[in-house]
């Protein structure tokens, strides 16, 4: 049995005409699906009956509810969801005033083993498929309350470029969930060629992971560098004139003694120079044994007021959820066994 949920229009196209459904079908389903959130095909009320039956002999819907779920003194919370036979993912919920923010994963660990990233400790362990991205929205209990969404939990999107565009499109698209790309930002270190896919297929924010203007050293924090050196990344997105409503986002985390100094603010704000952007100052949320610590409030200070001398717009991230370890690079599920306690 294979999951209807995820596909893709064009996808469900192709279904249709192989399992010699009417031409309206696609459609119809693709409503059910995303818009009407059907629990079952006997509930897609105007499908006839003999479509209904041949979907139901080959496919299942594919939903899946959270196994657990945590929740934070803040209010963030944090769920586990089912991700197929590779395992589990984490999918945070971040309230702040009226918006809420979902941060969904798109891999089961990372194969990019940045040095400060707990999903980087865990390793790669499988891809998701559309339809487990989508999930985590689809199948969250804050779904009628989230405002804005964000590919900045477990996993690289654009080491699964695939599924991250294709989920995407059903995000965005009139026969999908009708979000506007302006509520999606997908966060990447950075890697080619699928930064221009990400680029040309789709029109939401796209956030970049830098952490270091020197390439020697962003290296030794994030090892993609030497396949995947940020420059290039910058230089596409500037080349892209991504402007508008759409936005580009510098993510940095400040180490203190490392990458914190008046010296890196001014080789970044070099870097950056041409490029449209904002750059986001994210608290460093220390993990076990990695030998970085995060700069004090001062230091992020001055390193976002340097930016903005230099014609930057620079804003720091409220830290989040750390008590349910829900917070940015916290997202770990090398600990989890399915059905087990709290961890
Ligand atoms: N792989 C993607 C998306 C996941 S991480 C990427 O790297 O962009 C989302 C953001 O959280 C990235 O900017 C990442 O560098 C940051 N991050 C990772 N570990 C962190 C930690 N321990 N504390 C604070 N931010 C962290």
């Amino acid at each position: 049995m294979k999951d209807l949920f995820g596909n893709t229009l064009a996808e469900l196209r192709s279904i249709a005409a192989r399992l010699d459904l009417p031409p309206f079908a696609a459609r119809q389903i693709a409503d059910w699906l995303y818009a009407k959130g059907a629990a079952d095909f006997a509930g897609m009320t105007n499908l006839p009956r003999a479509a209904r039956e041949r979907l139901a002999a080959e496919y299942t819907i594919g939903r899946a509810a959270p196994a657990r779920r945590a929740e934070s003194r803040d209010g963030t919370l944090k769920y586990l969801f089912p991700a197929g036979e590779n395992g589990f993912v984490e999918t945070a919920v971040i309230p702040d005033g009226e918006r809420r923010t979902l941060c969904l994963s798109t891999q089961v660990g990372c194969r990019r083993a940045c040095r400060f990233c707990a999903t980087g400790r865990q390793g790669f362990h499988g891809q998701l498929g559309a339809g487990a991205i989508l999930n985590q929205y689809a199948s969250c209990p804050e779904r009628e309350r989230i405002t804005n969404i964000v590919f900045m939990g477990m996993g690289e999107p654009l080491d699964n470029p695939d599924a991250t565009l294709a989920a995407l499109e059903v995000f965005t698209a009139d026969w999908g969930y009708a979000m506007s790309p302006t509520r999606l930002t997908v966060s990447t270190v950075g890697i080619r060629p699928a930064l221009g896919r990400l680029i040309a297929e789709s029109r939401c924010h796209i956030a970049l992971s830098v952490h270091s203007p020197f390439p020697e050293e962003r290296r030794r924090l994030v090892p993609a560098e030497a396949a995947h050196p940020m420059a290039a990344a910058i230089s596409e997105l500037r080349e892209a004139r991504i402007g508008g409503q759409r936005r580009v986002m510098i993510e940095y985390i400040p180490f203190a003694d490392y990458n914190d100094s008046p010296r890196h603010a001014a080789a970044l704000a070099r870097l950056l120079r041409g490029l449209r952007c904002r750059v986001n100052l994210i608290p460093f949320n220390a993990i076990p044994g990695c030998d970085l610590a995060p700069t004090d409030p001062a230091r992020m200070a001055a390193f976002q007021a340097e930016l903005e001398r230099r014609g930057f717009v620079a804003t720091i991230r409220k830290s989040k959820g750390a008590d349910i370890a829900a917070a940015c690079g916290l997202l770990s599920t090398a600990k989890t066994t399915p059905g087990a306690g709290g961890k």
